[in-house]
């Protein structure tokens, strides 16, 4: 044995009440390292999602098997689930794991028990009236599949911020069996989409139980028939999440897969899976024994829930409909992300009344009133029920997730309130933020831990830690950005590599992917969705200039891109398509890649190790974006439009801004105008500022914009800001307390 080991083992004995008897030549050890107990300590860290942000967790569980780690999609319990206690306990000793394995399982334990949180000062309100959140996807981590992008992480990062904020926060989503498809491109570049199904039991998840003590079975009822979901429970750190899931044995075979995939199939689907999150939510979180204080309805999906609940006041505490309506919408917040029109959900009037007709009956209330609670105009026939124009009429606190976005909801909503001023319109707006302790690199918080004071983390949602970064040596920011650049690379080539054996493609094209990139080369990030109004191909519209800037002998540029486009997007698949195909084209080879199946893991790499971070969206169209922010906190640029949370965030010394934020009178001359000024950002501003070195090769002036990127934006653009703005401007009101804020409507 070791030394070191001998150490590790001898600290658990000598803290050892009762050791247990020797097994074989080893000597006594505590009792809570017996294999059947450090199998079971690792077993719980694995089954709350909290050891997704916390890198000494997910350390921990890499190390025990670094290969079969990447393989199994970071999913702790499909790695433990190879090992017996004995092997595991095995591993252990070799890699002298013991007290790591008690100090984290010690460390989970101290913060669940925690009381003293800044909920319990701010929100007192809400510890007997929780808030309740509808989402119909959540991104927590990529082992649990039950998102597609921006909307599902960012409300996973909501529930994570409301776990450490201490907020009384119960999710509610549905339980996707197949997710969200993997993505692989065929040798012509072309998308194909593969749904695996999920193997329920390697996730952190159990059957919900009821007051009853029985799994909890909700049931809606349709004019068609009633459909049924059994409901999951997952741990959040100190939140829940319940997830329905349609596939039980008392639905119909048809209805069975209903919520198998995210956004998959069409509309009457889609209602289906909407009745199901929100009147079976309202109903699940019944079963619990659970009294909401507030619903809030991320996006209008969930918003059936608001009719489940007037139904619930009606029932249970005899309000006649038009109190209990009353009294619904001062307890719900409604926060809308779309600023298209076409980009809201609606329901013809034969499929209302098919999936709402009991429902109406049970409200007492007329077809026409039914449809009227979803219309602009409610006596409109011609009108189909529109979820978000529900979400607003039956919430008296509603959002938009950006300054910008506030105002382009304004006036999409304005003839809701035909009698207001556009600036009357009562829809705020409180901008995205992303879960700092899930986006940070371990690198960067080795950084922050060293210069930042010590509990920084409880603070991370206000400025004044993060205006510690400018005290930072700006060698050693360089050195650790550096450093996450190169990872990055490494993770690029691996997938490269690994794309082109999948693909068949010849030994050469393999060993040329593992040599793509250059770490001492301006490396560009584009990753996102591939919806044709993010213009993934907006620098590709002039490729001679792009080559320009590529094969530049002196100061060249990489760009890697990647992301999925929705199964039924042709032009998206296109955009793919063209960028996949340019690997190619001799002029750009090695230089511009795409790697495949987006997700949180490859997002997680790429925010952690540009240099600069590209978004060009259409303005105004992008409400918010989130992925920039991300790349704010490991000390990447953002070079963007002037659109979503960009558009208040850029300061001219934080980040690069594309064009001066105009909007122009079609998509053909915006477009080309966006793509001058874009030639113009770079070759003008983001080229010569990284290239610019002193006579340590460090670019002075670069490292000086990090550090004001991070001072002035990470805490902003947090959702620890964000959850705190909820809790003090929607939560607190919502749930009746009073506020101390004046911004609420
Ligand atoms: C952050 C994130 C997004 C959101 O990115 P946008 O900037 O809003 O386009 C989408 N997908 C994944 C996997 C992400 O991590």
């Amino acid at each position: 044995m070791s030394h070191a080991e001998d150490i590790a083992r001898g600290t658990a004995v000598a803290s050892s009440a009762n050791g247990t008897p020797h097994v074989g030549h080893l000597p006594p050890r505590l009792d809570e390292l017996s294999p059947q107990n450090l199998y079971e300590k690792c077993m719980a860290l694995a089954r709350n999602l909290w050891w997704s942000w916390h890198p000494e967790v997910t350390n921990l569980f890499r190390d025990l098997d670094p290969v079969r780690w990447r393989q199994l999609d970071h999913n702790p319990i499909a790695l433990l689930a190879e090992f017996t206690p004995e092997r595991l306990e095995a591993r252990a000793a070799e890699l002298v794991l013991y007290s790591r394995i008690n100090q984290a399982h010690r460390r989970m334990k101290e913060y669940l028990a925690a009381e003293n949180t800044w909920s319990t000062v701010h929100a007192g309100v809400l510890g007997s009236k929780p808030v309740v959140y509808f989402s119909a996807e959540f991104g927590i981590h990529e082992s649990v599949p039950i998102y597609s992008g921006g909307l599902g992480v960012l409300a996973g990062d909501h529930v994570k911020s409301a776990s450490g904020l201490g907020i009384p926060l119960i999710a509610v989503g549905l339980f996707y069996t197949q997710g969200y498809f993997r993505q692989h491109l065929d040798v012509d570049g072309y998308q194909h989409e593969e749904y695996q199904p999920t193997k329920v039991d390697l996730l952190p998840i159990e059957p919900a139980v009821g007051t009853d003590g029985q799994p909890i079975m909700v049931r809606v009822d349709t004019r068609s028939g009633a459909l049924h979901a059994k409901v999951w429970k997952l741990a959040v750190g100190r939140c829940s999440l319940y997830l329905l899931d349609s596939d039980v044995p008392e639905n119909a075979p048809e209805d069975r897969p209903l919520t198998s995939r995210l956004y998959g199939g069409d509309t009457r689907t889609r209602i289906r899976q909407e009745i199901i999150l929100g009147v079976g939510g309202v109903k699940a979180i019944r079963a619990l024994g659970i009294v909401p204080g507030v619903y809030h309805l991320n996006e209008g999906h969930s918003a059936f829930a608001t009719l489940e609940a007037v139904r619930g006041r009606m029932e249970r505490d005899g309000y006649p409909y038009d109190d209990a309506i009353r009294r619904v919408a001062r307890q719900t917040v409604f926060t809308t992300h779309t600023p298209v029109p076409a980009g809201h959900d609606r329901f013809d009037s034969g499929l209302m009344e098919e999936h709402l007709g009991p429902m109406r009956d049970a409200l007492g209330i007329s077809h026409d009133q039914l449809m009227g609670l979803g219309r602009v105009e409610p006596h409109n026939h011609d009108e189909p029920f529109c979820m978000t124009v529900l979400g607003l009429k039956l919430s008296r606190r509603a959002n938009a997730v950006s300054a910008l976005h506030g105002h382009v909801s304004r006036r999409m909503w304005s003839n809701l309130w035909p009698w207001k001023v556009e600036e009357e319109v009562p829809i705020g707006h409180i901008t995205n933020g992303v879960h700092v302790p899930s986006w940070l690199s371990w690198q960067m918080l080795q950084l922050y831990d060293r210069i930042f004071p010590a509990n920084w983390f409880r603070q991370m949602g206000g400025p004044d830690v993060w205006q510690r970064i400018h005290e930072c040596d700006p060698g050693e920011l360089w050195e650790t950005h550096y450093a996450l650049k190169n990872l990055l690379l490494q993770f690029v080539r691996r997938r490269l590599a690994r794309q082109c054996r999948r693909r068949g493609e010849c030994d050469e094209a393999v060993e040329q992917a593992r040599s793509v990139l250059d770490p001492n080369i301006l490396t560009i990030g584009f990753a996102r969705r591939f919806a044709t109004y993010k213009r993934a191909d907006l620098v590709l519209s002039d490729l001679d200039r792009l080559h320009a800037l590529i094969a530049d002998p002196d100061r060249p540029i990489q760009i890697i891109y990647s992301g999925k486009a929705h199964p039924a997007d042709e032009p998206g698949k296109g955009l793919i398509r063209k960028i996949a195909n340019l690997r190619h084209d001799p002029r750009f080879a090695g230089r511009l890649v795409f790697i495949e199946d987006y997700d949180i893991n490859v997002a997680r790499h790429l925010v952690q190790g540009v240099d600069v971070w590209l978004n060009n969206p259409r303005r105004p169209l992008e409400a918010s974006g989130t992925s920039g922010q991300k790349v704010v906190l490991n000390g990447g640029l953002n070079c963007s439009i002037l659109d979503g949370w960009w558009a208040e965030a850029f300061d001219g010394r934080n980040g690069f801004a594309i064009g001066r934020g105009e909007t122009h009178s079609n998509d053909e001359i915006t477009d080309r105008r966006d793509c001058e000024a874009l030639f113009e950002t770079l070759t003008k501003e983001v080229i010569p500022l990284f290239y610019e070195r002193d006579a340590d090769g460090l670019p002075r002036a670069w490292i000086r914009m990090m550090m004001n990127s991070i001072s002035s934006l990470a805490w902003r653009f947090s959702a620890h800001r964000m959850v705190m703005d909820y809790a003090r401007v929607c939560y607190v009101p919502a749930a009746g307390g009073i506020s101390c804020d004046m911004a609420s409507r």
